[in-house]
């Protein structure tokens, strides 16, 4: 398909894309995000997406999972939900997928609701290409974040193809989805959904983020900004890019958790607000 059409993310653009509450807000207008994810065998999955989604600008974040009590320990904030996804109450965005094992029936749910989804991880293994397509042909916000190995499975080639042509493979997954496509990585590129459009290139990773859990903070993250009223695309761009800023001042030069780059989304949101 030629020279694919490239841009990079740009501090200004994003700013303009960061969710401001209006004087008269509550918290349901500010949008509440939904995280279907965790499991028995990974709790912590359900803990760091809640954590990047309490820092993502929805007023409110509801869990629906089997670890609910882990995710209240650490975040007593969270709404938890004991009835799974179509009854668990308002919704504007669900994230599905991390640390979630087997469970295809929580993500038939989340992909049967008609509101935007982010989907990450198993989620992605678990969703099927119909019922993805479906929601994009309605026009309904959809957001695959996977990483290369995750990205390799969908597309049933080996990783290396899609390390070495990570724009192609973006492309090639939002065409066959019919979702908007954030493809994790060195370098993180997120597609529009259909494939047709420029493909962003995130500038602001860093490698410190190649550690347990980051991609768990990025979920919630990218959820969260769906549920504040932006595009799949925009979602999964102004994520990226804060994931990123994030990333580089929870490490400056020394190792970090995925804990510690949640912690410091706000200073990366502040940086992007404040910048010329
Ligand atoms: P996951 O693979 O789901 O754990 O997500 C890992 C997160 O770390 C994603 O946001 C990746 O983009 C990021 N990441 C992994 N390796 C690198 C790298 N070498 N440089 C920059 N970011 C990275
Ligand atoms: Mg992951």
């Amino acid at each position: 398909a030629g020279a694919a059409q490239v841009e990079a993310l740009q501090h200004a653009d994003v700013a303009r894309l960061l969710p401001v509450p209006a004087a008269e807000s509550d918290k349901y207008r500010r949008g509440v995000v939904g995280i279907a994810a965790g499991s028995a065998r990974y709790p912590g999955a359900a803990v760091l997406a809640v954590a990047g989604a309490l820092r993502g600008g929805a007023g409110a974040v509801r869990y629906v999972g089997p670890a609910g009590g882990a995710v209240l320990a650490r975040h007593p904030e969270t709404l938890v939900s004991e009835r799974g996804p179509a009854r668990a109450g308002r919704v504007q965005a669900w994230v599905v997928g991390p640390g979630a094992g087997d469970d295809a029936a929580t993500v038939g749910e989340v992909l049967a609701a008609d509101v935007p989804v982010l989907i990450d991880a198993d989620g992605l293994r678990l969703a099927e290409v119909g019922a993805v397509r479906g929601r994009g042909a309605r026009g309904v916000p959809t957001l695959m974040t996977p990483h290369a190995g995750e990205a390799a499975a969908l597309l049933g080639v080996e990783r290396e193809v899609v390390e070495s042509g990570r724009l192609a493979a973006a492309r090639e997954l939002a065409g066959r989805y019919g979702a908007a496509v954030l493809l994790k990585g060195s370098t993180t590129v997120v597609a529009e959904a259909g494939g047709g459009g420029a493909v962003r290139v995130n500038p602001t990773g860093t490698p410190w983020l190649a550690t347990a859990g980051s991609g768990d903070v990025l979920s919630g993250l990218g959820g969260s900004l769906l549920a504040a009223g932006l595009s799949a695309v925009d979602a999964g761009s102004v994520a990226a890019y804060l994931h990123g800023l994030a990333g580089r001042f929870a490490a400056e030069g020394a190792p970090a958790s995925a804990e510690d780059v949640a912690g410091r989304i706000p200073e990366a949101w502040r940086s992007v607000v404040r910048a010329p």
